[in-house]
C-alpha cells in the first residue's frame, strides 16, 4: 500500500525536480553505507588502491545525502521548485517581533520525499504501513532547518506579503515558488537569504519568485502529511522517577561555561558524579537574533569574526550528555540546531551514546517552527517534554535526583504571548540557571532558598525589574562570594538594565556580561559547590 503512495508521489513531482537522480543517490548512500559499516570491521577489501577512511566515507555519504536528498541551493542559473509557508515569529522570538518581517519555511521537492519516507516509515501518527523501502536516506536523516528570511536587499512588497498571510482555517497555506540566484526582475519576486543547516549554518542570498498556491491535490495531501505533528497524548512527559541522564548524587569540581553568543544563552554544564566522569548538560544554546531595522540587520556581534561567531561555529563539536531547552525562544535553541550527529544519534554513533533532551511542552508557533527537530526527537524517543500543568501540580518543582543537589523548576505562569514565565530553570548545588524565568515567577521553594545561592545565571539577560521583580531579590539578604552572570550582546531591548545590574551588585561578589563582540571573552565560568 505504501509503495502505491510513494509512486504516486514520484508522479506528482516528475514535473518538479528529476526522480531518477534522486533514486540514483539512494543507490549510492546504499553501496557507500555498506562500504562505510565493512571498514568498520575492520574488513579491509580494497587490497590494491588507497584505502579510504570510515570518516572519509561518511564525509561522502553525507554530501550525497545533503546534495541530492535535500539539495538545499540552486545551482547557478538553475531555477528551482520550492514550496513556502508564512511564519510567524512573534511567539518564537524574545520580545516578539512586530510582524512585518519576512520569514518563510521552504520545502524543497527533494525534500519533502526525504521527510515523506522517514515518517511513514517511523511516525506513529504518519497513516501508513512500516517497513518499506529508502531506508538509505534515513541513517543521515537529521532534523535540518531550511528557511528563508528577508536581508538588506529585501524590497517588502505587500502584494506577496498579504497573499503568504491569509490563513484558511487558522492556519498559513502552502505556496509553490522558484528560487534561484540571479533577479529576473518580475511582479512576485522577493530577494533575500536561504539559511540551510544540517548541523553547520549556510546562509545565501537568493531571490524568490512566489507562485500561486499548491495546486495539485496529491502533492498538497503529502505536503500536510509531513507538515503534520503528533497531538499532545502521543509525546513522552517528564515524570518525577528516573534518572533523566543525571548523576544521584554531584560531585566537587562541577564547573560551568556560559558561552559569549551574544544576545543568547548558551551554558555547557561539566558535572561531575562521584566515580570523577564527566556529565556534560546543555542548558540552552541560542543564537542572537539579526535585529533588523528597516530591513538591515544591525547586530554587531553577527558581522565578520567575533567571539560570538566563533562560538556559534564550534557548537557542532560538542557532545552533550543532556540538552535541556528551557523555553522555545530563538535566543535559547537556535544554536541546538548546528550540533553534530552526537546529540542526534545519528549512524556514527549509534548506540554508544543516548543523549537525553528536556523541553516544555512546545506552544503551536514552536511547533511551525521546529516542527521538524521536534518530529525527529519524538520518532527517536530522546525527548521528553515537561508539561506545565504537572508541573504546578508539583509546586514548580519538575524533577529533582536523588540526593536532591540537581532540581529542574518550571516558572508558575503560563502565557502563550511570552513563554519566559514558564521557562526552565536548573539548580546545581549553589547555582542556578534561571532561563528567562524572571524571579517574580520562581516556584516557592526557590524563592524561600534564595540565600542558598552562591551563583546565579540571572534571568532574562537581566531585563528592566518592577517592584515585584525586585523584592524577590531583596529576599536574598546574604551576601555571595560568587557569580551572577548575564547572557547578553547586541540588542534593541536596552538588555541589561543598570538598575538590574546594580541591585545584583549588592547580592553577588563578581557581576560578569557575556557582553557579545564588544568582548573578546569566549565565556564566562563558574565553579558549581
Ligand atoms: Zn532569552
Amino acid at each position: 500500500m505504501n509503495e502505491i503512495r510513494v509512486e504516486k508521489l514520484y508522479t506528482v513531482l516528475q514535473g518538479d525536480f528529476s526522480i531518477d537522480e534522486y533514486k540514483e543517490a539512494c543507490s549510492q548512500l546504499k553501496e557507500l553505507s555498506l562500504e562505510y559499516r565493512s571498514l568498520k570491521n575492520g574488513e579491509n577489501i580494497n587490497t590494491g588502491e588507497k584505502v579510504e577512511k570510515p570518516s572519509q566515507i561518511y564525509a561522502k555519504e553525507h554530501r550525497v545525502f545533503v546534495n541530492k536528498c535535500l539539495s538545499p541551493f540552486p545551482k547557478r542559473g538553475e531555477r528551482k521548485n520550492v514550496y513556502i509557508k508564512w511564519v510567524d515569529m512573534s511567539s518564537i522570538i524574545d520580545g516578539g517581533c512586530d510582524g512585518t518581517e519576512i520569514h518563510l519555511d521552504v520545502m524543497t521537492p527533494q525534500m519533502l520525499l526525504t521527510d515523506y519516507y522517514f515518517y511513514l516509515n517511523n511516525a506513529d501518527w504518519f497513516d501508513g504501513e512500516r517497513n518499506i523501502n529508502r531506508r538509505e536516506t534515513e541513517i543521515f536523516y537529521k532534523p535540518w532547518y531550511y528557511a528563508f528570511d528577508q536581508n538588506e536587499k529585501t524590497v517588502f512588497n505587500e502584494k506577496i506579503v498579504s497573499k503568504l498571510k491569509r490563513k484558511v482555517n487558522d492556519e498559513y497555506e502552502w505556496f509553490e515558488a522558484e528560487i534561484y540566484t540571479e533577479g529576473k526582475n518580475v511582479e512576485n519576486e522577493v530577494e533575500g537569504n536561504l539559511s540551510f543547516c544540517a548541523s553547520k549554518f549556510e546562509i545565501r542570498e537568493i531571490f524568490l519568485e512566489v507562485k500561486g498556491k499548491v495546486q495539485n491535490k496529491d502533492l498538497q495531501k503529502a505536503i500536510d502529511e509531513v507538515d503534520d505533528v503528533p497531538n499532545s497524548s502521543q509525546i513522552s512527559k517528564m515524570t518525577t522517577g528516573g534518572s533523566a541522564g543525571f548523576p544521584d548524587n554531584v560531585g566537587c569540581n562541577s564547573k560551568a561555561y556560559v558561552y559569549n553568543v551574544g544576545q543568547a544563552n548558551c551554558i555547557y554544564i561539566y558535572l561531575k558524579n562521584f566515580t570523577g566522569a564527566d556529565i556534560k548538560v546543555f542548558f540552552d544554546a541560542g543564537q542572537p537574533l539579526p535585529f533588523f531595522e528597516n530591513g538591515i540587520s544591525t547586530n554587531t556581534d553577527l558581522k565578520g569574526t567575533t567571539a560570538v561567531t566563533e562560538n556559534i561555529d564550534k557548537l557542532s563539536h560538542f557532545k552533550p550528555d543532556i540538552i535541556i531547552i528551557s523555553h522555545w525562544h530563538y535566543d535559547h535553541m537556535m544554536g541546538l540546531l548546528t550540533l553534530g550527529d552526537w546529540a542526534y544519534e545519528a549512524i556514527k554513533y549509534k548506540k554508544k551514546n543516548n543523549c537525553q533532551w528536556i523541553a516544555p511542552v512546545p506552544d503551536h508557533d514552536a511547533w511551525g517552527k521546529y516542527r521538524r527537530l521536534l518530529n525527529y526527537l519524538i520518532i527517536r524517543k530522546k525527548i521528553c517534554f515537561v508539561d506545565f500543568n504537572t508541573s504546578q501540580t508539583n509546586s514548580g518543582k519538575v524533577w529533582e535526583n536523588k540526593n536532591k543537589n540537581v532540581i529542574i523548576y518550571q516558572g508558575n505562569k503560563w502565557e502563550a504571548k511570552d513563554l519566559n514565565c514558564s521557562s526552565l530553570i536548573l539548580k546545581i548545588k549553589d547555582t542556578v540557571f534561571a532561563g528567562d524565568c524572571l524571579y517574580q515567577y520562581w516556584p516557592d521553594e526557590l524563592k524561600n532558598n534564595i540565600n542558598d545561592i552562591q551563583n546565579l545565571v540571572v534571568p532574562h539577560h537581566a531585563c528592566e525589574l518592577d517592584t515585584s521583580n525586585e523584592g524577590v531579590l531583596n529576599l536574598k539578604t546574604n551576601f555571595s562570594n560568587g557569580k551572577a552572570i548575564i547572557c547578553s550582546g547586541y540588542n534593541t531591548y536596552s538588555h541589561p538594565n543598570n538598575d538590574h545590574i546594580n541591585l545584583l551588585k549588592q547580592k553577588f561578589l563578581f557581576v560578569e556580561t557575556t557582553g557579545g563582540a564588544a568582548n573578546s571573552n569566549k565565556f564566562e565560568r563558574i565553579n558549581i559547590n
